[in-house]
């Protein structure tokens, strides 16, 4: 709970109708996605700039804990206030897109900008911006960068920070620092905006974003292909790519996933398939969107894919992508609760983990259906639970095996949803202590007083 004295200066600052204390306000900003629960003692929205450095400089003076917040669409924690203080809400005002300069092919933009709403706006000029997280029609920019957001076109285009040119942002105490440049190039000083790049909000508030656009494709088309085993797709996966092709998107749905769609939406999709693989190409003539397409379709074969289908218009596009865009709310089936997490390791290395996620799977007594993206080595594991008040131990010691096997493996915790709360105790499997006492340092230069975003990523 603030004291009175805080609460009148935060009101008096920014005004009554961007600080809320009243505990019925309070509850939408006591959540994100992990439907966890913690309700923070205040929401205060900045209108601009020069707020955020008088809130942050107060707070630190003060040491009330500051939570940096976009859209709340996270899905480990980080924007929830689990040691009580502030939710700094960058939603709200902070939701411009400042300039799109057409020559030097970039934006800048505020943090509260919808990713979505921006790639409309560029695409309305014939540019791009391809980082595309399922969320894309709710995260914020300033969310996207903070956890560094991918996407389904990450393996073609990559992710956040590969887009990312320069930041602003304000320091703990009030300072605003600029990192990064408008310039392709730049190579003096520290990269202060990759260390601000997945740092969850944790070292300080981002309060403008300068990204990188591309010209956008002409022409896209995509493909479908059906397997007999999971070890066989990803042969597949490996000589396409080796080939020359480099797909947009190259998704793969387990059995149990394809199972599950079948099930919920009756699609007609194979149920006996051991794996289907959906691929995109992309490009501006349509030679090159043949040529990747034949390439495909050649490796795919020779590698046991059964069947092979191509869409021919955008109706059969849609229904191609049906079953991965859906994948997520059918496996329901399997159980009341579902531990999700998107474990990634060096793209040749994925049956390997699956064939450990399917050896666990059969200890624990446990359905894992998987999905996710085979071009870049992510995948959504999902642990699925049944009766959710006896099984979650059990759950969750299955789910650390397979971060441990991931990281065996050469791979990481996370390819896309960041630490946060969810997975902060998993940090030491990943890191030496002398990797985590690294990181405890650099937070500690940026924000002395511990007040942002305290304890997540294990810090
Ligand atoms: C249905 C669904 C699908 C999803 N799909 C994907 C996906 O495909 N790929 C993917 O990568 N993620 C995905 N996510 C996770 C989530 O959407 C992303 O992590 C997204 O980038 C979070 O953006 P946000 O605006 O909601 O941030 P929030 O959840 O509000 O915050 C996330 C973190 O960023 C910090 N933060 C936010 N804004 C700032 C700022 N301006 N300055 C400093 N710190 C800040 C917060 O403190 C917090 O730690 C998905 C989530 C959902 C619910």
């Amino acid at each position: 709970m603030l004291e009175a004295t805080h609460t009148r200066y935060l009101s008096q600052l920014v005004g009554e109708d961007n600080f809320y204390i009243d505990p019925a306000h309070l509850q939408a900003y006591a959540y994100d996605a992990t439907r966890e629960r913690y309700l923070p003692d205040g929401v205060i929205f900045p209108r601009h700039e020069e707020d955020v450095c008088q809130i942050l400089a107060y707070c630190n003076e003060h040491k009330i804990i500051i939570v940096p917040r976009g859209a709340g669409s996270g899905f480990t924690g980080g924007a929830l206030s689990a040691h009580g203080g502030l939710v700094l809400s960058l939603e709200k005002h902070l939701d411009q897109i400042l300039e799109i300069d057409e020559k030097n092919l970039i934006a800048r933009v505020q943090p509260g900008v919808i990713n979505k709403h921006f790639q409309n706006e560029v695409e309305k000029r014939g540019l791009f911006y391809p980082p595309d997280p399922a969320s894309q029609d709710q995260s914020t920019l300033g969310g996207n960068v903070s956890e560094n957001a991918g996407g389904m076109r990450a393996a073609k285009y990559g992710i956040t920070k590969d887009y990312v040119m320069a930041l602003r942002a304000v320091l703990p105490n009030g300072d605003v620092i600029r990192a990064g440049k408008k310039t392709i190039k730049d190579v003096a000083g520290f990269n202060v905006a990759g260390i601000l790049i997945a740092s969850e909000g944790c070292l300080a508030v981002i309060t403008e974003i300068t990204l990188k656009l591309l010209a956008k494709p002409k022409l896209k088309q995509s493909a479908m292909g059906v397997f007999a085993s999971i070890q066989d797709a990803m042969e597949a996966v490996y000589k396409s790519m080796a080939s020359g092709v480099t797909p947009v998107a190259m998704e793969f749905l387990d059995n149990l996933s394809i199972r599950a769609v079948e099930q919920r939406f009756c699609k007609g999709l194979p149920m006996e398939a051991g794996a289907i693989l959906i691929t995109q190409v992309d490009g501006s003539v349509p030679e090159q969107i043949t040529w990747q397409l034949t390439q495909i379709e050649k490796h795919f074969r020779e590698n046991g894919c059964v069947d092979f289908c191509v869409a021919q218009d955008a109706q059969q596009e849609e229904d191609l992508w049906f079953a991965r865009r859906n994948a997520s709310q059918s496996i329901s089936i399997y159980g009341k609760k579902k531990l999700n997490e998107d474990v990634t390791v060096p793209r040749a290395s994925l049956p390997a983990l699956l064939q450990e996620v399917e050896r666990i799977s059969q200890t624990y007594d446990l359905p894992i259906p998987c999905f996710g993206h085979t071009g870049d080595g992510n995948v959504h594991v999902n642990i699925m639970l049944e009766d959710p008040d006896t099984q979650l131990e059990k759950g969750q010691q299955a789910m650390e095996e397979i971060f441990k096997s991931a990281i065996a493996l050469g791979g990481t915790l996370s390819g896309e949803h960041g630490i946060g709360l969810s997975k902060a105790k998993f940090m030491p499997l990943a890191f030496t202590p002398e990797e985590m006492g690294l990181f405890r340092r650099i937070k500690s230069a940026f924000d002395p007083n511990n007040i942002l975003n305290p304890f997540k990523m294990g810090l």
